[in-house]
């Protein structure tokens, strides 16, 4: 890693300034001068570094982008961000970026290309495959869901249904669970909360802001937070008790609990008779796991699990399991059921829509534009990935998809097409060997902002989109994460021009579509978007793009849904379902039983762990690996190192800053040691972040190694995801 100073810093930033034609500052001290002689305008829009989306402030000034800070009102930041924030900021200069769109010239040579050439060349493609394969060969893989509606009118259009997020490599499990079994979706009620259960959870880690806030709130107030987890996360630090769990037993843990809330009585019997579905079969199947049972499994003592259980019920209804996200729930062949049992202990002890317990995200009724309907629309066969009814994994969302087996799907023939936008499978999903045969697809789009591995590797077309900062989009109704009874809007603009020759997404699908003779697919602009969504809430676009985030009076109040004297959630009961419909396969109920881990580390042989990874409070995954300023923490803090056991390393002769070859059954790498006690003795921990291997991303290229590096393609059948700790390990220090 190069050393940067602030002066060599300053330099390249003036350098890119100047390349973009805005104004440039070639020194210290012409910086200085700006930052005092000129006003400053702040413009507010959002984050962009993690799903949390916090509400930002920029400050511009000379059309510079020189802080950014917390929106004072935005649900998720209240006025506080965090380090990755500032770090996607000083992004918007960085040399790496992508200024233009590229065409392939061969392996890692890229050209330029004008937008219309471009267009003009993927546009025919794309009709030539269409017309050979038929729609159903084009994939579009992205992060989330933002840019959907666009994507479906090309893909209403030409019959693909294949839109997909890269959720199987993070929270399917829990997301498909909630779906099946409640039909909804709630977050914790921190901030009034008594007793909170973090398992597999770090909101210090992968950082929601104003949950910290909402959680030491709570805690000032008495509330006990517990949180269970192979390693001493960050927020283990401000936890009344950590367990330090054997990873992959979280769901026996969860069974113990509910047993003990049933056979002791401990559980609410008037919500589970009026609000639950299928009780009596979920009584009976869970009778012989006791806490006792489950000792020997989890390695948490059956007293602690009996008096977590005790105390969950104490308190509530002001107690939950925090639902969770990306931890456990991508995780482990048990991982449905993990979440399924997370449903089950909440409904247990009554806390659905209560103060304290879980509650739902404020909504709102936002309008849209009335686009004239798709001609002549093809039928649109079953997605080529599995995902859906009447698919091979007939229980995945197919909203969602299976992004991770996509190079599978090009090896076998059914993928010709692959536009991937603002993700990177190359380095954030198993395998980068395999990923990497994405390249083979007869077209591969990558829509993104920098050199990321699957531009570098795998792309035919790489389409710069303006930065976050740079781009106006359609407004977010914010939810999520952290309950809130008023519903807020958010807006993302630009807060300066865009600095290179990039577009938005919705551009670059109307010159596709235009090159591929479907003329006015698109009749509007974002802006005119902006104003139907915003036409029913009563407010201008001028004071949303003044305010950046907008509150709106309350709408959530706790108390069950009910209609018509019945409870109405949208389930085929109007009930949480103990037994989901879709869950119940080979001839099972549905319910949760125990399923252990798929494999485990010889435990006569000092050489195997179970590879484990998570967040650092600095970096998101990959995708802020090559900022600079970021990186320099990871340098301060051995954020690149394996963590390991003291007793386990001792053993081995391993020392905290030793080397380690680390080998899975697909890879071999070398990586730094942290030793410590602050983890499972079975685990091997990696920062989920590092790795990085494309060589024009400068600063993450070949630093650090992955956890995907060491993981085959998996699919878990029940959620579609990664399975992505199912994998086994040894480590040998160097030379041995
Ligand atoms: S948590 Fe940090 S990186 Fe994520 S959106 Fe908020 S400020 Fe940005």
């Amino acid at each position: 890693m190069t050393n940067l100073s602030r002066r060599t810093f300053l330099k390249a930033s003036a350098t890119v300034v100047a390349a973009g034609s805005v104004p440039a500052y070639f020194g210290f001290s012409e910086f200085k001068k700006a930052a005092t002689e000129e006003s400053v305008k702040k413009v507010p829009t959002f984050c962009h570094g993690c799903t949390s989306y916090c509400g930002i402030i920029a400050h511009v000034k000379n059309e510079r982008v020189w802080k950014v800070e917390g929106h004072p009102i935005h649900l998720k930041s209240s006025g506080r961000i965090c380090a990755r924030s500032h770090g996607m900021a000083a992004y918007l200069y960085s040399k790496d970026r992508v200024t233009g769109p590229m065409k392939r010239v061969g392996e890692g040579k890229f050209e330029p290309i004008s937008w219309n050439q471009a267009f003009k060349e993927i546009g025919e493609k794309l009709d030539s495959i269409v017309k050979q394969y038929t729609g159903n060969s084009v994939l579009w893989l992205e992060h989330g869901t933002h840019r959907k509606s666009y994507v479906d009118r090309l893909f209403d259009t030409i019959g693909s249904p294949n839109f997909t997020t890269q959720y199987s490599t993070c929270f399917n499990a829990k997301t498909n669970a909630w779906l099946q079994m409640t039909g909804t979706s709630l977050n914790g009620d921190h901030k009034n909360a008594k007793y909170m259960i973090f398992e597999g959870r770090n909101f210090a880690g992968g950082i929601i802001p104003n949950g910290m806030n909402h959680i030491t709130h709570a805690k000032e107030n008495g509330a006990k937070l517990i949180v269970i987890d192979p390693r001493f996360s960050e927020i283990a630090k401000i936890a009344d008790e950590w367990i330090p769990i054997k990873p992959g037993t979280d769901l026996a843990f969860r069974l113990a609990m509910a047993n003990v809330l049933i056979s002791e009585n401990l559980y609410n019997k008037t919500f589970v008779q009026q609000f639950v579905d299928g009780f009596s079969e979920f009584k009976r199947m869970n009778m012989g796991y006791s806490p006792e049972w489950a000792e020997p499994i989890t390695g948490v003592n059956a007293d602690k699990i009996r008096e977590i259980a005790r105390d969950f019920a104490k308190y509530a209804p002001q107690a939950f399991i925090e639902p969770g996200w990306h931890g456990l729930h991508s995780h482990y062949v048990n991982s449905t059921q993990t979440s399924q049992m997370g449903i089950i202990l909440n409904a247990l002890v009554g806390n659905f829509y209560e103060k304290g317990g879980l509650m739902p995200s404020a909504s709102l009724q936002m309008g849209h534009l009335d686009l004239p309907a798709i001609e002549n629309m093809p039928e649109k066969g079953a997605r080529i990935d599995g995902a859906g009814v009447t698919g091979k994994y007939r229980t995945v969302e197919p909203s969602r998809g299976i992004a991770h087996i996509t190079p599978l799907l090009v090896q076998q023939g059914l993928a010709k097409a692959v536009f991937i936008c603002n993700y990177n499978p190359l380095r954030t999903a198993p395998d980068p060997e395999e990923q990497k045969k994405i390249k083979d697809a007869e077209l591969v789009v990558s829509i993104n902002i920098d050199w990321n591995e699957t531009s570098y590797y795998a792309a035919d077309y790489i389409l710069p989109e303006h930065y976050y900062l740079e781009r106006l989009e359609h407004p977010q109704a914010v939810s999520g994460h952290i309950s809130h009874d008023n519903p807020q809007l958010a807006l993302r603009q630009p807060v300066i021009k865009p600095m290179y020759d990039t577009k938005n997404t919705l551009d670059m699908l109307k010159g596709i579509a235009d090159a591929m003779g479907h003329k006015d697919l698109y009749p509007f602009t974002i802006e005119q978007e902006v104003e139907a969504a915003i036409a029913p809430l009563g407010i201008t676009f001028e004071q949303l793009k003044k305010a950046g985030t907008l509150e709106f009076p309350a709408t959530v109040k706790p108390g069950f849904p009910i209609k018509k004297g019945k409870p109405a959630l949208p389930t085929l009961t109007g009930k949480i379902q103990f037994s989901a419909d879709l869950f119940k396969i080979d001839g099972k109920l549905g319910i949760p039983v125990w399923v252990p881990p798929l494999v485990e580390p010889d435990p006569k042989n000092d050489h195997e762990f179970r590879l484990i990874h998570g967040k650092q409070p600095w970096h998101s995954h990959a995708m802020t690996t090559n900022i600079e300023q970021l990186m320099k923490l990871s340098e301060k803090y051995q954020g690149t190192f394996m963590w390991l056991n003291a007793s386990r390393a001792r053993k081995l002769g391993i020392k905290t800053g030793d080397t380690v070859t680390v080998r899975s059954n697909i890879a071999k790498k070398k990586v730094q040691v942290k030793v410590t006690e602050l983890l499972h003795p079975e685990a091997a921990w990696l920062p989920s972040t590092y790795g990085g291997f494309s060589p024009k991303n400068r600063t993450a290229n070949g630093i650090g190694v992955n956890f995907n590096d060491f993981i085959p393609i998996m699919v878990d059948p029940l959620s579609g995801s990664t399975m992505a700790q199912e994998v086994v390990v040894t480590v040998a220090k160097e030379g041995n």
